[in-house]
């Protein structure tokens, strides 16, 4: 079976995301503290030793899009809720060092108890789509719709891949929290109590599901641009809209595009394409299979020997699973895009760094959310748990 290989440079110069820099969602965050250095051959050994000494008071989460040098060292590996849920569920580990983005660390820190500290291993590691939905933004949206009397016929919802104060927004407004698995049940319980729902901050994600899962129509989606006079829609177009989207992407999965499926269909014959909602939604509708990250984990699980797939989401898990099912033909779904840089900011060397000064009795990078965000988080939250 072919093995895998990383995307061939093409002629379009592209940002090689995690090689060069994502500036908008890199939080220019210097680490405070002395890096090792990323050639030092005892950083293997050095996070081990760490690990070790800090026993059951540490827990280590590592998000599927983690580079492998530091998903060795977690103790699960998931999605941002499963992770969270994860820490959770073990009030005996003090320290959470969570290899993951900021806002994974905050819903961490909201979902654990007030013993437990949760640390990123670096400041710098945002996300450009929550970094989409500032707090001031959402709040002058739904301020307009207060102003336009739509409000209490709108239902906030959220994606998870959001900020703590997004959250609490959205828990003291009435509304709840989705995971890309659940948007389809969250979506048919907050349009079971209004007329209009207000996803936030991913476009896609809010698209395809209440286009293609909930049978609503492109026209019923109307999308509100933050960064436009009135977020570029006039009152009457805000008063019909079914779904008001969030103007918001994942800088990975948005630049997936038709024109990747149709390449891969005319240069491998029979390949499946399978791809994570928060693709674009001439994406998701030329792909075979669409679904979650946990889903496509599952999906290539269960695919046949000798079968073949091209898969739309980030490429350290792309490349992962291609490594545990050397029995498939397992591709990236696009020549060019690759890592999330923010993702990628989590690297051995801080990884290291990060459980060297907790054994020193030193807690860094510590995440928290303030109490009332945390409360208000919380019930979006729990809105969401009490569908499952
Ligand atoms: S993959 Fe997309 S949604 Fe996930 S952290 Fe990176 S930019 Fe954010």
């Amino acid at each position: 079976m072919t093995a895998f290989s990383e995307p061939g440079a093409t002629g379009t110069a592209l940002l090689l995301l995690g090689r060069g820099s994502d500036h908008g969602s890199e939080r220019g965050v210097a680490c405070p503290g002395a890096l090792p250095a990323p050639s030092d051959p005892d950083l293997v050994e050095r996070a081990r030793t760490a690990k070790a000494a800090l026993g059951e008071r540490v827990f280590v989460l590592g998000h599927h899009y983690q580079r492998d040098e530091v998903i060795q060292f977690a103790d699960v590996t998931g999605d941002s809720f499963k992770l969270a849920r994860e820490a959770a569920a073990r009030p005996q580990a003090e320290y959470i060092v969570f290899c993951g983005v900021h806002f994974m660390a905050e819903s961490a820190d909201i979902l654990t108890g007030d013993a437990q500290q949760v640390v990123l291993p670096d400041l710098a590691a945002g996300c450009s789509m929550a970094d989409m939905a500032a707090l001031h933004q959402v709040e002058t949206c739904w301020q307009r719709l207060v102003d336009l009397d739509l409000a209490d016929a709108t239902v906030p919802v959220t994606y998870m891949n959001s900020s703590a104060d997004i959250k609490g927004f959205v828990g003291r407004n009435g509304g709840l929290v989705c995971t890309s698995s659940n948007a389809r049940q969250v979506l048919e319980w907050a349009f079971q109590r209004g007329r209009r729902v207000l996803f936030l901050p991913d476009q896609h994600l809010g698209r395809n599901t209440a286009v293609l899962e909930l049978g609503f129509a492109l026209e019923d989606c109307a999308l509100y641009d933050p960064n436009k006079p009135a977020g570029g829609l006039t009152d009457q177009r805000l008063g019909e809209a079914r779904m008001l989207l969030w103007r918001g992407h994942c800088s990975v999965h948005g630049r997936f595009s038709a024109e990747c499926v149709s390449e891969v269909r005319d240069r491998v014959p029979g390949v499946n394409v399978l791809v994570h909602p928060e693709c674009r939604y001439e994406v998701v509708t030329a792909a075979d299979h669409v679904g979650s990250t946990e889903y496509i984990i599952r999906t290539l699980e269960s695919a046949p020997a000798g079968s073949a797939w091209a898969v739309g989401t980030e490429l350290n898990l792309v490349r992962r699973l291609a490594n545990r099912h050397p029995d498939k033909q397992v591709m990236f779904l696009d020549r060019t895009v690759c890592y999330c840089s923010t993702m990628n900011r989590i690297d051995l060397p801080h990884l290291v760094w990060a459980l060297e000064e907790l054994v020193a009795g030193r807690v860094v990078n510590r995440i928290t959310v303030d109490d009332r965000t945390s409360h208000d988080a919380r019930v979006a939250l729990d809105r969401m748990l009490a569908l499952a």
